[in-house]
């Protein structure tokens, strides 16, 4: 079977004023379809620029990123991305709903009845019914986020992309989020790639966990996370085998520091 998403070779460097960034070195791996992957990193090591990469955003310098098989030029149809800074991704002069079903618009034809089934679907499933009618700046950070996720849902996205997405909430309000995201995903079956530089984060969430470097990047491992496809913020994160998961990865960013 032929994965889903591709990255090989995958290499980033910044040039400008003078200075040469080489982001992303050498980043090679796959996602199967319906796959839910966490990468995570230290900040700095190129998560964004990744992400960017594989989203359309950014060309690579070297390498390249695959869709089904296609090499991905510009954002491909059938991707959303949601990034962590909510408070810039949404149009402070545009009610809730009208944030939502924007990118709706641009995709192939849907009546305007189906855009809003689409619309209010998506608010229903991130719990926000109630706020349609607001302005994001009447929103708490962590409801902000949550329209931000429900447009990516909206979009019915075969690829759900994720930047930290949650880095800039409360710890409560984190949780929460981080439980929807992995009940939205075994709802719909979308294949997520999830960024983090939050080890419990990407154990907790991840079905795999990809580990990275620090720049210049490279992926220091992979690791399957074999805990219950039921997993709750009280008993999933005191279980030893979370423990033991957590300390494997803490240990390789550790390694991937020292460069061994
Ligand atoms: P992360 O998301 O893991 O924190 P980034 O992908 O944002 O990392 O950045 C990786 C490296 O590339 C950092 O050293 C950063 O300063 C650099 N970088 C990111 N974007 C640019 C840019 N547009 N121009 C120059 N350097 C950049
Ligand atoms: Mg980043």
């Amino acid at each position: 079977m032929q994965p889903l998403l591709a990255v090989s070779g995958l290499q980033k460097v910044y040039e400008g004023s003078g200075r040469r960034v080489e982001a992303v070195r050498d980043l090679t791996f796959t996602i199967e379809p319906g796959e839910l992957v966490c990468l995570v990193g230290p900040s700095g090591c190129g998560k964004t620029t990744l992400l960017k990469c594989v989203a359309g955003l950014l060309t690579p310098t070297g390498g390249e990123v695959l869709l089904e098989g296609r090499r991905v030029s510009g954002p491909p149809p059938g991707m959303a991305v949601v990034f962590q800074e909510y408070g810039r991704s949404l149009f402070p002069w545009m009610r809730v709903r009208e944030n939502v079903e924007l990118p709706l618009k641009q995709k192939s034809p849907l009546s305007r009845a189906r855009r809003r089934e689409l619309v209010a679907e998506a608010l229903e499933s991130v719990g926000l019914a109630d706020a349609a009618g607001a302005y994001p700046w009447q929103l708490s950070g962590g409801m902000q986020q949550r329209v931000a996720i429900a447009r990516a849902l909206a979009y019915e996205p075969g690829v759900l992309l994720m930047d930290e997405p949650f880095a800039a909430v409360d710890a409560q309000t984190r949780a929460d989020l981080e439980d929807l995201v992995r009940r939205l995903w075994r709802e719909r079956g979308m294949t997520i790639l999830f960024v983090t530089h939050d080890i419990d984060e990407a154990v907790y969430l991840g079905e795999r966990v990809l580990v990275l470097s620090a720049s210049p990047t490279v992926v220091q491992e992979q690791l399957k996370i074999d805990l219950p496809a039921e997993r709750d913020q009280l008993h999933t994160r005191v279980a030893p085998r979370f423990a033991e998961l957590r300390t494997h990865v803490y240990e390789q960013i550790q390694a991937a520091k020292r460069g061994s």
